[in-house]
């Protein structure tokens, strides 16, 4: 399995850049490449495997971050071990951080182990291939290439970025989502919204005081646009002359019907997106206390389907939100609304 942040519809465009931007355009070619056969793998792979839900087991942190020496192999060196003090190489040390954050999010929001509940081992590589131009879930560790320089910077600049692709992780352990359609839009939906939760979590952030972006810093000064991703506003991430705009839609008017990046999986996850942020914003407070808590419970306990449609996900958050809110409960009532104003009817 590999789930990467950047889809291949943003590579497409960088890729076309020469000659203006030349370092860009090679390493987007490169990094386009490599999406669909790998891809491939993922689907002969069959899907994801592991225990669902978690349990309690003695929280125990274990990371550990390699160096692929700009070599595309893995898992690299190991560089840094649990406990063990920076290295001074910014890549070690913000994955390093980045595990941390991540896990101590899920454990005092959630009191969720690591990413399987048991107290799964957290592990990274970094400067992964030469000017890469990606971030991805390989199936048991998160991978970070350098950025090309010229549109993209180094990936674990961005902790939702780290946190997203560890997102990939708990949505494996937790659930069966295909990678596919709708229910690869809600993985990609739910690695974006713990991603920005874990940032709101460590910044100690209320939800109207979030950015609610994904990937912020991610892009150089050349770029016109602010990150790879917005929740509260879908289609505004980015609006520039080499990358085009932001394609996602924040309601299912804009709802994209494609076969290309499994069915559109980084455009239409948009709208549950912007149906988390709705949901949250409606709340106020801590994002990942209520609403957070309501779409973790729907991940973890309500036996989500493989082929889990927008609809069905969005039952599954006002049956959580009513198990643990009640019926008719000021909770329930902003899961309910926050679907109806993106037009998925639960
Ligand atoms: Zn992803």
């Amino acid at each position: 399995m590999k789930c990467a942040i950047v889809p291949p519809y943003v590579l497409a465009r960088i890729a076309e850049a020469h000659p203006r931007l030349p370092v860009a355009a090679d390493a987007a070619r490169r990094a386009l490449s490599e999406l669909e056969p790998l891809n491939r793998a993922r689907r002969e792979a069959g899907g994801s495997a592991g225990p669902r839900g978690g349990t309690a087991v003695a929280a125990t942190l274990r990371r550990r971050v390699s160096d692929a020496g700009g070599r595309e192999e893995l898992p690299g060196v190991p560089v840094r071990g649990e406990g063990h003090p920076p290295t001074g190489d910014p890549a070690v040390d913000e994955a390093y951080d980045g595990l941390g954050a991540f896990y101590s999010f899920l454990e005092a929001a959630y009191g969720r182990s690591s990413l399987d509940g048991a107290g799964f081992g957290l592990d990274a590589t970094v400067h992964y291939g030469r000017e890469y131009d990606n971030a991805f879930w390989e199936g048991s560790r998160v991978v970070f290439g350098d950025g090309d320089g010229e549109v993209f910077n180094r990936f674990t600049v961005s902790l939702t970025v780290i946190a997203h692709e560890l997102g990939h992780g708990l949505v494996q352990f937790a659930s069966p989502l295909d990678y596919q359609d709708q229910a690869g839009a809600l993985n990609e939906s739910l690695c974006d919204v713990f991603g920005v939760l874990a940032e709101q979590y460590v910044r100690r952030q209320a939800a109207d005081d979030a950015a609610w972006l994904v990937g912020a810093g991610l892009f150089t000064p050349e770029v016109s646009g602010t990150a790879l991703r917005s929740l509260k506003a879908p289609g505004t991430a980015y609006d520039d002359d080499v990358l085009g705009r932001d394609p996602q839609p924040a309601t299912m008017a804009g709802y994209v019907q494609t076969s290309s990046d499994h069915g559109g999986v980084h455009i239409n996850s948009g709208i549950p997106n912007h149906a988390f942020y709705l949901a949250a914003a409606r709340l106020g407070g801590f994002a990942w206390e209520r609403a957070g808590q309501i779409w973790y419970d729907a991940l973890t306990e309500q036996q989500l389907p493989r082929d889990c449609t927008f609809p069905a996900f969005a039952a599954a958050t006002v049956a959580a939100a009513e198990k643990r809110y009640g019926v008719g409960a000021v909770e329930t009532s902003a899961v309910q609304a926050a679907w109806e104003a993106v037009n998925v009817m639960v």
